[in-house]
């Protein structure tokens, strides 16, 4: 169990609010919201990704052509504060699934706008896919040889499984995205989530997108409530935590308007990540003989 649960944040990650979607702002806001919350949390900088690292999953002229302000990104324009974020972002989750590995049990990654972006083109507000960016990474790498991604936005990931279809990986990534093939009612869709999480017992780590846009009220959602949506949480960490599955999680989608609803939400699945694998009794501030400032146990 954790003394504090590592989160990857770097301010460059953060891009402004002009557009329509909160995603390139919101890692910013939530971060702030835990670290108010008193949750016990500790922030590591994450390292950018480069561009041969965002080849492994992107055909390089969408890349440069992104990066260089010569394609439209995700969002439909060609900001260049949204693409000095995206090395970022990706290699927000790249550095939490490492950190996942290593240390066994979870880390975070406050990211968004990653499961539309498809092999050569961005869409959808999502620019590049970092879930595949940081699987193929770790595969190239041999740090896994399954690595799983369950995504629980309420959108199909099609970009996921573009990728996943145009690199042969099905062997290799196992895929289950909640907005495709799975009930959009709340009580069938959480009694199967055990056994959902439970096929994932084989892969060497989970990628988990906590998505707050199956939110009732979300414009663009909209099946689970805000206690069903943190139940879903509460499967998914319990479900990890039960079968040692390494879980990398994200915060995907939510477009609620004031975005604090959408704050809020994902303080839930924090909440929950805490519930499962924090353990106050080893809180190294109440153990002066314990490990470490930062260290896990
Ligand atoms: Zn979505």
């Amino acid at each position: 169990m954790f003394t504090q649960i590592p989160v990857f944040f770097h301010s460059n990650q953060v891009a402004p609010a002009d557009i329509a979607s909160p995603s390139p702002y919101k890692p910013g806001l939530v971060v702030a919201d835990w670290q108010a919350r008193g949750f016990p949390i500790r922030i590591e900088a994450p390292s950018p990704v480069s561009r041969d690292q965002l080849a492994l999953a992107h055909e390089r002229g969408f890349i440069d052509g992104v990066l260089d302000l010569a394609i439209d990104n995700g969002f439909g324009n060609r900001s260049e504060k949204v693409a000095a974020s995206l090395p970022w972002t990706s290699g927000s989750l790249l550095c939490a699934a490492r950190e996942a590995l290593a240390n066994r049990q979870v880390a975070v990654s406050p990211t968004s706008g990653f499961h539309h972006a498809c092999y050569g083109r961005a869409g959808g507000y999502c620019t590049f896919n970092g879930l595949m960016v940081a699987a193929v990474a770790l595969l190239r790498d041999g740090a896994v040889r399954r690595i799983g991604i369950l995504d629980c936005d309420f959108h199909y990931g099609n970009g996921t499984d573009d990728i996943i279809h145009r690199l042969s990986l099905r062997d290799h990534v196992r895929h289950a995205t909640a907005g495709h093939g799975y009930p959009m009612r709340a009580e069938a869709f959480l009694a199967q989530l055990p056994r959902l999480v439970a096929g994932f017992a084989d892969c060497d780590l989970l990628i988990y997108q906590a998505g707050a846009d199956p939110h009732v009220n979300d414009p663009l959602g909209g099946f689970l409530t805000t206690e069903q949506l943190m139940e879903r949480d509460r499967i998914v960490f319990r479900s990890t935590a039960l079968h040692g599955i390494p879980v990398a999680w994200n915060l995907a989608g939510g477009y609620q308007d004031p975005v604090d609803k959408v704050v809020r939400i994902h303080a839930n699945t924090m909440q929950a990540c805490i519930e499962a694998y924090f353990d106050p009794s080893e809180d190294v501030s109440a153990e002066p003989q314990g490990q470490p400032d930062g260290a896990t146990v």
